[in-house]
């Protein structure tokens, strides 16, 4: 699961429009944000294997980015730093710990079983990697539906749709050029440039959505 995490950012968006896009973008994301930053100090494991379907990487060992208890401490944090940081109001610091959370959810259908239930326990994942072309339908399908319930709420509140739409085709693009990417190269390099794309991404969502929501 890749761009499918920010139907999550978009659908929390609509239900709440009180936190800016950007913090919904940036948390769909969060932990696969550590998940680079720690896999380029070496802390988390990664390997690559070209005969895996899907997607390449072997996630042997992430403990504290991609277990149960590590993402419910992650969504915990980040909704408390957002109701103090950005003082926004607790529903909307809930849906943002939400939307961290929601990562694990999806990634869960995707992953192959690499996801600890406890620290050094049981691995689960539903393994919809290993089906490529319906893994990509999922993903778009998911984003064309979170599209769909942000660009009803603009509609509704007479905001314009252009954001929606800017927003959905950096995505796409970002999903097709994830497809065409050749892989390999050493897993180092491979957290950083994760680490740069969503952060670019939760730039432009800044970028997309930077007006205030109507009260
Ligand atoms: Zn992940």
């Amino acid at each position: 699961m890749f761009v499918g995490h920010y139907a999550a950012s978009l659908a929390a968006k609509a239900i709440e429009p009180r936190a800016p896009l950007w913090t919904y973008v940036i948390g769909a994301q969060l932990i696969d944000i550590g998940w680079g930053g720690l896999v380029m100090a070496g802390v988390e494991k990664v390997r690559i294997d070209e005969s895996l379907p899907g997607s390449s990487l072997d996630l042997f060992h992430m403990p504290y980015t991609h277990s149960l208890p590590a993402v419910i401490a992650w969504s915990l944090a980040a909704a408390v730093l957002v109701r103090m940081g950005l003082k926004l109001p607790w529903r909307a610091a809930v849906f943002v710990g939400l939307a961290v959370f929601s990562h694990w959810v999806l990634d869960l259908v995707v992953h192959r079983p690499d996801l600890e239930l406890w620290f050094g326990g049981e691995k689960v994942g539903f393994g919809l990697w290993n089906y490529p072309v319906p893994e990509q339908a999922v993903e778009i399908g998911l984003i064309a539906l979170g599209a769909a319930a942000w660009a009803w709420l603009r509609g509704r509140n007479g905001q314009a749709l252009w954001p929606v739409l800017l927003f959905v085709a950096v995505l796409v693009a970002v999903q097709i050029i994830a497809m065409v990417m050749p892989g390999g190269g050493d897993t180092a390099g491979l957290g950083a440039t994760a680490v740069a794309i969503y952060l670019v991404i939760g730039l432009i969502a800044w970028a997309v959505d930077r007006n205030k929501p109507a009260a």
